[in-house]
């Protein structure tokens, strides 16, 4: 949660935001097909229009405050884009300081790497397979239409349409949906991932790299399937085009293979363990300026404020609010916070922001703050709900909770719950600020007999640690670490 308002992009391994619409029609030598494409623009009216999508990116999303780190990134970025098919051009490689797993490509050779993708790689090499593998979207000049609004499932989708109207924009919808990938995009997947491997054999890495990096996006994938399950809602996708695994895969391994007798004389470089240095001190998940969460409470530094939720409840941070969930999603709520402007009292605020019809409302005081609280009914797709809508001025900003249940009759049992909440909101205290700093990764020798089940009791990973661990160790689903081995655990 941030004070200025982002959007985002589906989870998926590269989502290309190329859109053939935008530029126009005309004919252009495909550099790595070498024939001619029908709908291709130019190139310079590529990098036009890659530079301008990159100022939005950067603006919305922030990029990862590390220069030592990035500049690795960009030299192994480097390393393959000058094999690549388009050398002349300019690529550019960003490290973006989000937790989401995610690497994507834009027109003209801007890339991105999420940080979130980049603490579960154990490799330069499975790096430049990432890199490669979006090199090649830029190099093939693949071009996929914006996805239109992505599925949103479940309880979360319903209320954002329900209180679009409240907030205005709203491009965020889509994290709560599942991202779709057509058939035309598993032959631009396949495309990417053969280019890569091409690459990686020119810059004289092991071309199985593409195969091991989709692994650990398979492995993501499997993670988040049994999450979903277990939470009951509908995974997310991420590479999302391979049915079995890519080890199984005969399509992804005859399109690497392809690489096979471009590989460089000698032994491939791998850079294990130079890779594993850089990943000494990253941050995992939450980052203290968006927030974390932590089981049953919600922390924020920057602003100074925690709050607490019945244990059972998911919370999710998205870059623009807070939302929790009840077991089944029986319940929903989310949280914002705005700058107040104006010196409007509680009550009109709620006016302002389009909630006209107030009742049962009453002043009161959360942790000696002005606030206030009443309900109102809100048109969702489950028809006319009531709604607790509690608003608290601290800081000259406004924090605004709106809860409401799934089923009517459920709202008299939740409604003492959502006010619980919003009065929860307190001060942090001097240990909760060193819990809100965030977790980092940290590099280990595994002792001899060091087992993921004794590492994840002293993880402070709140859900899921053992996977976790695995995940990060490319040992997933039930690997165990081999005694002098260098693993990575998260303090
Ligand atoms: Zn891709």
């Amino acid at each position: 949660m941030k004070q200025i308002f982002h959007f985002r992009y589906p989870l998926t391994f590269c989502f290309l935001l190329i859109t053939l619409l935008a530029g126009p029609q005309g004919c252009a030598t495909n550099p790595v097909t070498g024939k001619q494409d029908f709908v291709l623009m130019s190139e310079a009216d590529e990098i036009n229009l890659g530079r301008k999508y990159h100022q939005q990116v950067t603006k919305e999303m922030p990029v990862y405050p590390d220069r030592k780190l990035a500049a690795y990134i960009e030299q192994v970025g480097q390393r393959m884009a000058r094999v690549g098919d388009r050398p002349q051009l300019r690529f550019q490689f960003t490290l973006l300081d989000s937790k989401e797993v995610n690497a994507f490509a834009l027109p003209g050779g801007y890339i991105y790497i999420t940080r979130g993708l980049l603490a579960y790689l154990n490799s330069e090499a499975e790096l430049a397979a990432v890199l490669g593998h979006e090199i090649g979207h830029v190099t093939a000049r693949h071009s996929v239409r914006q996805q239109s609004a992505a599925t949103v499932t479940g309880l979360a989708g319903a209320i954002l349409q329900a209180t679009t109207g409240v907030q205005g924009s709203s491009d965020l919808f889509n994290v709560a949906g599942k991202a779709v990938l057509s058939g035309y995009g598993r032959e631009h997947e396949l495309e990417a991932d053969r280019l890569g491997a091409r690459y990686l054999a020119r810059a004289g890495y092991d071309p199985q790299a593409m195969i091991e990096v989709i692994g650990v996006l398979k492995n993501q994938e499997l993670f988040e399937k049994q999450r979903a399950r277990e939470e009951g809602r509908e995974p997310r996708s991420y590479h999302g085009v391979f049915a079995s695994h890519p080890k199984n895969d005969k399509r992804l391994q005859e399109v690497v293979g392809e690489a096979a007798h471009l590989k460089v004389s000698g032994k491939p470089r791998v850079a294990r363990e130079g890779f594993l240095d850089y990943m000494d001190g990253l941050a995992f998940g939450d980052s203290e300026d968006n927030g974390v969460v932590l089981k049953g409470r919600f922390l924020h530094k920057p602003l100074d404020f925690g709050l607490n939720f019945p244990e059972d409840w998911k919370i999710e941070n998205l870059p623009d609010r807070l939302i929790t969930l009840a077991p089944q999603q029986k319940a929903y709520m989310e949280i914002r916070v705005e700058p107040l402007k104006d010196t409007l009292t509680p009550f009109r605020y709620l006016q302002q922001k389009g909630f006209k019809t107030l009742r049962n409302g009453r002043e009161l005081t959360i942790a000696g703050q002005r606030a206030y609280t009443a309900t109102t009914e809100l048109n969702t797709k489950f028809g006319q709900r009531i709604t607790r809508l509690t608003v608290l001025y601290a800081d000259k900003h406004a924090y605004l909770f709106i809860g409401l249940s799934h089923e009517k009759t459920d709202q008299p049992r939740f409604d003492p719950l959502f006010q619980k909440i919003a009065r929860s909101f307190h001060r942090l205290s001097a240990k909760e600020k060193q819990l809100a700093s965030g977790l980092h990764i940290k590099l280990i020798t595994a002792s001899p007999g060091i087992r993921f089940s004794t590492l994840a009791r002293q993880s402070p990973i709140p859900k899921y640690a053992e996977a976790q661990l695995r995940l990060l160790n490319n040992l997933f689903p039930d690997g165990e670490p081999v005694a002098g081995q260098r693993l990575k655990i998260v303090r």
